[in-house]
């Protein structure tokens, strides 16, 4: 590039980079897409480019690292899973036709929440970008997939943010710049936020932009009212930013669902993940929680919406009976069943595909799969025609719609297996356009022609090896190796010269290549035409699309959880309005599919209002969390809409469920504070209700045992008498069983173990009542603590059940922490363990509390155990 140029090129540059200074900008020329100065700085650390420099023709030298165009996709997305944005800067017009500087356009921005390439997607879950804005103590947030169309504006408390966008889980988030209240809150989440001007939320600015948007007089004809305008402000800020991000428009995006406090339930972070409910808490995904166990669903829309379903459990019963119901339709009938498996077996993702072909990005080979998709429409439908129209399945038989004028327009016009790019093949199919057949005819003609020409050129020649071939520069040419170089006729036009070879044109091969290509040209152009026109006209049956895809979407979940409630033998939750929580047979529906069938030991529980509380003691490894959790799947897959893992269960609707989790059973958060513990214990007390239900495992237990046992005592008080909810406390504190004799509606229940001679068997059985003892030594030997220890640690127990030893023990550590809130009354003949928590117990035996058998290394459980040998030596032998 000559000087000259070179410096209006670079003010083109600043121009649109000063437009998209918070992108990285690819900016086309030529074959390349090249970033310069920080942008280049970026791409080439982030995508391991070589950083050059070109000069600038007036001053300094600019940092610049390219991307050939070809490979762009697979560097954008690159740049935008590690959380940047890419604005796609393109050469607008035609270089040949440009009068100076080639006119460039930023086409598109890509941003981790903004993304329509599969590459970028996954199909199992909706990838949305959410607004977000907080108003005194109210939240709105507005969410949009731009892949799917989908966008929902979500209306709440400040408080549930968390637990909103918990379940939406969005690649980015708009904020308020500066608003660091709400930015705050969203630290935790792993998100993009980006800063957004606070007049961009405005909500009545806001109200006049949806409402052109989705061409309505008022909000009200959208079902939005005066209480969801803190929500409508969110969405304000969010169609600006995607019509900033998609200068083309987002006309695929459908008319906004509005959910409102009460609808669902929300999930908090916590609970969430201990119950392991899409994600599993060793890795992040899917394997070994409950969407893997009830995801039998064929689509990806059905897979994304399963996932919903999960993460916003419904709280009115006529929604939950509606959706357990069809439930029953497909359990009953595994004909009807099986007919819609293979009516579904095929469908493709509709919603996305119909999302890029209303966006205009559908290729060839998308429009044709989401065409194919639709042919199997009336089959899905003679399968939902055969099954009693239970629940849900009423509304979706009576709003059916084949889209049989939409599939036909697809399926008549392309060819049935299309390229991904125009040109690449034929497109559209013979019979749809006579224009494009004739140029077919001459094209193909034209090639005949030429093969003829071969024959007839090494007739004239005698050279056997002639070849017609061509290449993109040269054109048509005949090929001769030099061997042969004698026998080139007088007519030969050399052209190019290879090592071997010669190459060749002739009058007549230009006159026929002239043919060919002018046909080859102008079909790629006809196709186009009709592609697009085909495109544009799908396109405009949006919402007609978005319809079917959302009908099969439910179709396939309901389909999918009678398939697994067929399988598993799970069982038609009964939900009511009252307070009761009773489960027959109870099974965690994710541990039983980890052993062979029928191995796992079903559960009885029943929480009703005047034994609402149990404290669940036993052993470690006895299974106490294993049935603490599978209270809490129980009741959230029966308010999902799901059967249950129970030979009977009836679920009064909870309005929250929270599950937490001891900060030492909790080690694979990698934050095992007990500080974290507290907050989130504190968080439950303050927002429990008589209609919740309250999981808690081992709280308590990242501290001292005194501190342990006085805090959950408080806690379990005040869950008790304050709140009034069911509570599930599970702990290996004995202590705690003697709340039962404190507080009215508490109940104690242990997990059995047997025990034969030194031995001790795992039933996994409830039972009322206390345990008795801990078993902790036997658990040890089990676990592998050499004989010599156990032994020991037997002599030790044995002492510290003597009565004078408990005093003996007292001395020298004072009491860890304060006393329980209420005396704790002795019972019967527990008169040892009130002694032994009256005092503080000896620390050579917190040290052997404090030890994790099973997370240690055998060496590091080497080193301690001779400490503790030393130790308790020193206090032995005097
Ligand atoms: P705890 O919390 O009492 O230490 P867990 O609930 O973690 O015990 O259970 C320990 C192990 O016991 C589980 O990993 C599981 O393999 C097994 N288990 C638990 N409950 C049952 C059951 N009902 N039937 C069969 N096995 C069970
Ligand atoms: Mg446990």
């Amino acid at each position: 590039m000559s000087r000259d140029q070179a410096t209006p090129l670079m003010q083109q540059y600043r121009d649109i980079k000063a437009r998209h200074q918070h992108a990285i900008l690819f900016f086309r020329m030529g074959d390349f897409f090249e970033t310069f100065y920080e942008d280049a700085e970026v791409a080439s650390r982030v995508l391991g480019l070589t950083l050059t420099s070109r000069n600038n023709g007036a001053a300094a030298e600019v940092p610049l690292a390219g991307v050939p165009a070809k490979a762009v996709n697979e560097y954008v997305r690159r740049l935008v899973q590690q959380g940047f944005r890419v604005a796609i800067c393109e050469q607008v017009e035609d270089p040949k036709l440009a009068k100076g500087i080639v006119k460039r356009e930023v086409i598109e921005t890509i941003t981790p929440g903004a993304a329509f390439s599969d590459d970028l997607l996954d199909g199992a879950r909706n990838n949305f970008l959410c607004a977000v804005r907080v108003d005194g103590a109210r939240l709105g947030v507005a969410a949009a997939d731009l892949s799917t169309g989908e966008f929902r504006l979500v209306r709440g408390l400040r408080g549930d943010a968390g637990a909103v966008l918990g379940r939406l889980t969005p690649r980015e988030v708009l904020v308020v710049a500066g608003d660091h209240a709400s930015q705050e809150t969203l630290r935790t989440l792993d998100v993009l936020l980006t800063e957004r001007d606070a007049w961009e939320f405005d909500a009545a600015m806001a109200s006049d932009a949806l409402a052109q948007h989705f061409r309505v007089q008022s909000l009200e004809g959208l079902g939005i009212g005066d209480d969801d305008m803190v929500a409508v402000g969110a969405a304000g800020a969010l169609l600006r930013y995607l019509r900033e991000l998609q200068p083309g428009g987002v006309p695929h995006l459908a008319r906004p669902v509005v959910e409102r406090p009460g609808g669902t339930m929300p999930l908090d972070d916590m609970t969430r993940r201990n119950l392991e409910l899409v994600e599993s808490l060793r890795g992040g995904d899917a394997a070994g929680t409950l969407l893997s166990v009830l995801d039998r669903t064929q689509t990806p829309m059905g897979a994304r919406l399963l996932r919903q379903w999960i993460l916003a459990p419904l709280v009115e019963r006529a929604a939950i009976d509606a959706r357990l119901d069809a439930v029953g339709a497909w359990v009953h009938d595994a004909t009807a069943r099986a007919a819609l498996r293979s009516a579904l077996d095929g469908v493709r993702d509709v919603e996305r595909l119909s999302g890029k072909t209303a966006a205009g990005r559908a290729t060839p080979r998308d429009l044709r799969a989401l065409g194919d998709s639709l042919t199997r429409l009336p089959a899905v439908h003679a399968a939902l025609a055969r099954v009693e129209a239970a629940g849900l399945l009423q509304s979706l038989r009576a709003g059916w719609d084949d889209a049989a004028t939409i599939a036909a327009s697809i399926t008549t016009t392309l060819v049935e297996r299309p390229p991904v790019a125009i040109g690449d093949g034929e497109t559209i199919a013979p019979g749809v356009d006579a224009a494009l057949d004739d140029l077919r005819a001459i094209a193909a003609g034209g090639k005949d022609a030429i093969a003829n020409l071969q024959a007839q050129e090494r007739a004239r020649t005698g050279i056997g090896s002639l070849k017609v071939g061509y290449n993109r520069v040269f054109g048509y040419y005949i090929e001769i190796s030099n061997a042969n170089r004698h026998l080139v006729p007088d007519d030969y036009q050399r052209r190019q010269t290879l090592t071997g070879a010669e190459r060749y044109v002739t009058p007549a091969l230009k006159e026929f290549e002239e043919k060919v290509l002018h046909a080859t040209e102008r079909t790629e152009a006809l196709e186009r035409e009709r592609f697009e026109q085909l495109r544009s006209g799908v396109a405009a049956e949006i919402g007609r699309l978005q319809g079917v895809s959302a009908t099969l979407a439910q179709l396939d979940v309901l389909a999918s959880l009678g398939d697994v409630a067929a399988r598993e033998g799970y069982v038609r939750p009964e939900v009511s309005d009252d307070f009761a929580l009773e489960i027959t047979g109870g099974r965690h529906p994710v541990v039983e599919r980890m052993m062979p069938r029928d191995q796992f030991i079903p559960n009885d529980v029943s929480l009703p209002a005047d034994a609402r509380m149990i404290i669940l003691t036993g052993p470690n490894m006895a299974g106490k969390s294993t049935i603490l959790r599978q209270i809490g799947l129980i009741a959230l897959m029966a308010q999902m809409g799901s059967w249950v893992s129970a030979s009977r269960a009836r679920v009064g609707i909870a309005d929250r469920v929270f599950t937490r989790v001891g900060a030492s059973d909790n080690l694979v958060r990698g934050q095992s504070t007990f500080m974290v513990e507290m907050s989130e214990t504190s968080a439950i007390l303050h927002t429990a209700t008589a209609r919740s239900l309250v999981l808690l495992d081992e709280i308590g237990r990242g501290t001292s045992t005194w501190d342990g046992v006085s805090i959950a005592w408080a806690v379990s008080e005040h869950l008790h008498d304050r709140v009034g909810c069911k509570t599930v406390f599970a702990t290996h504190y004995h202590e705690l069983t003697q709340l039962a004799d404190e507080l009215v509606a508490v109940r104690n229940y242990n997990v059995a173990v047997k025990e034969a001679g030194e031995e001790i068997l795992f039933l996994h059985r409830l039972q009322p009542g206390g345990a008795d003892r801990s078993y902790g030594i036997e658990v040890g030997r089990l676990a592998g603590l050499p004989a010599p220890v156990i032994a020991r640690a037997r002599a030790l127990l044995r002492l510290l059940e003597g009565e004078d030893l408990a005093g003996a023990l007292a001395g020298g550590t004072s009491g860890a922490g304060a006393p329980p809130a209420k005396p704790i009354r002795a019972k019967g003949n527990t008169n040892t363990q009130l002694g032994l928590f009256a005092a503080s117990p000896h620390p050579l035996l917190q040290q052997l509390a404090g030890i994790e058998v099973n997370e240690i290394t055998p060496l590091e459980a080497m080193a301690r155990l001779a400490g503790m040998v030393a130790d308790a030596r020193k206090i032995v032998e005097g």
